[in-house]
């Protein structure tokens, strides 16, 4: 069996669907499709969620009914798409797409307690890729690809650490397994980045996850490779719509890639690689425009060096500085509860440096940042930058070095023998080749 997992982008409208189609129907084997929500659902969702957080229900509600004209635009585009589409087949999957959104219209206007962020993020959120998936399996079935729509829900059973769980192995491989063996399709879709808690509360494995649903579902299904269908050549040295000089990389091995996706490369999920490499499958990172390019393998042994250094910006960042009051020593005796203020509020820490008396962290900006310092207050000095970057180049040379740390506006720079790591204020004209988003 393949793996096969098309982010949003890929089907963000009627011809990515039917592309994503001819994708499916070149290939001969079983096949197990991951399929993110689709183009922006999630943030759109997310603004969805803010409303109804903050009781403003008919907000809410005009929101979900602009997603809603989304997908149906997308679905009656579909009906132009193929030769030999069959129009029960789509109307099936429109009557069950509309059932999911009155599905979720009904909680929004229904539920009275919100208080629960994120429990409630993983039960709104979720629908964005069990609609995308519900039109995904509609159209393929008409386009004559019989197909089994999977309730990942029912397959990967998480912690219930809302809106960034991690799925149980044991537990999950019974389900997935026991599911796909039930049916006689050779072709599966499933939805990326949701499972559920035992309890069968929904909830997602954050943001960008379906990556990390394709790894676990080849992982435990044993596959021969996984691949995910992307809108660049494969993976690149830097992020081609921020360094107008990227290039493309043949090969990675699963400790690159790991570093790559640690860093921020938003191409691969980070949690993506260590099953794979696990068990020794090979993942491909190919064009869904260009599927015969051979993108990018990324494997155990590679034969081409990578020749160039791997630029990676991690945008949103804050610089933190933290501080003992009583001037003892940071390291000895603060580390534990300074990190475990941070892991309560899920708050990532991507760079660390610290000197006898002082902590700095570079975090991503989120919606707890501020708690976060407020706790740690108590017993701290703390004064924080906004408005930062952190790029990390690996494999640096003079050159690199030359270009990105003596420039104008970086706050630290740290040095390993193959990666530096540079936070910087974000957007100064003049600090690299970085261009606009
Ligand atoms: P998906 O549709 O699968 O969610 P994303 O938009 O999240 O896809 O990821 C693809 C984007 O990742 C590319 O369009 C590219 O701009 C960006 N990207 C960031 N870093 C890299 C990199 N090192 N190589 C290729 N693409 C990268
Ligand atoms: N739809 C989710 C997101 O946008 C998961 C994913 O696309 O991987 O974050
Ligand atoms: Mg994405």
């Amino acid at each position: 069996m393949k793996i096969y997992k098309f982010g949003g982008a890929s089907v963000r409208s009627a011809e990515g669907v039917a592309n994503l189609c001819r994708i499916v129907k070149g290939e001969q084997g079983a096949l197990f499709i991951v399929v993110s929500a689709m183009g922006k659902t999630t943030n759109a969702l997310e603004l969805v969620l803010e409303d109804f957080i903050g009781g403003n229900t008919a907000s809410a509600l005009d929101r979900l009914h602009e997603i809603e004209q989304y997908h149906r635009e997308i679905m009656a585009g579909l009906l132009h798409q193929g030769e030999d589409f069959s129009a029960d087949g789509i109307s099936a999957g429109t009557n069950r797409v509309g059932a999911l959104f009155s599905e979720l219209g009904g909680l929004l206007a229904a539920a009275s307690k919100r208080d629960d962020y994120d429990s409630w993020y993983d039960r709104i959120v979720s629908y964005g890729e069990l609609i995308s998936t519900t039109i995904v399996s509609g159209y393929l079935a008409a386009q004559g690809v019989p197909n089994r729509w999977l309730d990942m829900r029912r397959c990967f059973v998480t912690d219930s650490r809302h809106r960034e769980a991690n799925i149980n192995v044991d537990r999950s491989t019974l389900l997935l397994r026991q599911a796909v063996d039930a049916f006689p399709e050779q072709v599966f879709v499933a939805q990326g980045f949701i499972g559920a808690t035992p309890g069968g509360c929904p909830t997602t494995l954050g943001r960008e996850g379906s990556d990390y649903s394709a790894a676990m579902a080849g992982y435990i299904l044993g596959a021969d490779s996984v691949t995910i269908w992307k809108d660049v050549e494969g993976v690149l040295n830097a992020d081609p719509r921020l360094f107008s000089d990227a290039v493309h990389i043949p090969q990675l091995t699963y400790l690159d890639a790991i570093e790559l996706a640690y860093s921020g490369a938003q191409v691969i999920h980070p949690k993506t690689i260590k099953p794979l490499q696990n068990k020794g499958i090979p993942l491909y990172v190919k064009p869904f425009l260009a599927p015969d390019h051979a993108g990018t393998l990324i494997c155990g042994r590679i034969d081409t060096p990578i020749g160039v250094p791997i630029l990676i910006l991690k945008q949103r960042q804050v610089l933190i500085s933290i501080r003992p009051k009583d001037f003892s020593f940071v390291l000895d005796e603060s580390l534990p509860e300074i990190f475990s203020v941070f892991n309560q509020y899920r708050q990532k820490i991507n760079l660390i440096q610290s000197s006898a008396v002082n902590l700095s962290l570079c975090v991503d900006d989120s919606r707890y940042l501020e708690r976060v310092v407020d706790t740690l207050q108590t017993g701290f000095r703390v004064v924080y930058n906004k408005g930062m970057e952190l790029l990390t180049v690996r494999g640096y040379d003079d050159a690199s070095y030359r270009r990105f740390a003596g420039a104008e506006g970086v706050y630290l720079v740290q040095k390993t023998r193959r990666t530096m790591r540079v936070v910087r204020l974000a957007g100064l004209s003049g600090v690299s080749a970085v261009v606009a988003k």
